[in-house]
């Protein structure tokens, strides 16, 4: 299983990447969570990202492209690109890499929804540093408040899920990502997903887009 998931922060791309690496073990490669990681750890890319991490900026093209080469090669049985590409120089790029390797992608999965949903659910997410699993403290709590449910440990709020980064990370997917839409319905590889439903009922949209069974039948 190679896809590829696209649609703007909030969208639910990261839960349901999780939902299909659990039932089908294809690997979520999320750029922003091995960023976050780097960051935590205090590498080089961790600096040179973090600023504009921090002001809900595109890192640079050159730099995620580089960090996405090494990620590739540890999954040659398939993935799903959360938050990956970004731009149209991402896309050329990958797509150049994966005709290099003989791995054709399977689907691109976008998920839209509303800008005030997507403002309610990113200021309402709580997530698990360690694990980038999410929640959302109104529609999908843990069971006990800022705890994870897998590790125990503290759950956290993401600095750049503050109202006034939101509106400028929703502007830059407007303005740098949305055209990869256009991109991929062009070569036919573009299914589409309501991201406005419950996890389960987006899953099982998903599920039947990508011709997989839905969970639990
Ligand atoms: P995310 O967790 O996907 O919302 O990503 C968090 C932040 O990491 C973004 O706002 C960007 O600053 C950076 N980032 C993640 N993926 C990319 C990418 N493919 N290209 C450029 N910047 C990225």
């Amino acid at each position: 299983m190679r896809l590829i998931f696209l649609g703007p922060p909030g969208a639910g791309k990261g839960t349901q990447a999780r939902v299909l690496e659990r039932r089908f073990g294809a690997a979520q490669i999320s750029t922003g969570d091995i960023l976050r990681r780097h960051r935590a750890d205090g590498t080089d890319l961790g600096k040179q990202a973090e600023g504009y991490m921090q002001r809900g900026e595109l890192v640079p093209d050159d730099v995620i492209i580089h960090m996405i080469v090494g990620e590739l090669d540890q999954h040659p049985s398939g993935f799903i690109m959360d938050g990956f590409p970004r731009t149209v120089a991402q896309a050329e790029a990958l797509d150049a890499m994966l005709t290099r390797k003989g791995w054709p992608i399977d689907a691109v999965v976008l998920f839209d929804a509303d800008r005030a949903t997507l403002i309610s659910r990113l200021s309402a997410r709580w997530s698990n540093p360690r694990s980038g699993r999410t929640y959302n403290s109104v529609t999908n709590p843990p069971k006990k408040a800022g705890i994870d449910d897998d590790d125990g440990g503290p759950l956290v709020q993401r600095v750049d899920d503050r109202p006034e980064t939101v509106a400028k990370r929703l502007d830059v997917y407007d303005v740098q990502t949305r055209p990869l839409v256009d991109y991929y319905r062009k070569v036919g590889k573009l299914v589409e997903v309501d991201a406005l439903q419950n996890v389960s009922d987006v899953a099982g949209q998903l599920l039947r887009s990508i011709r997989m069974e839905p969970a639990g039948h």
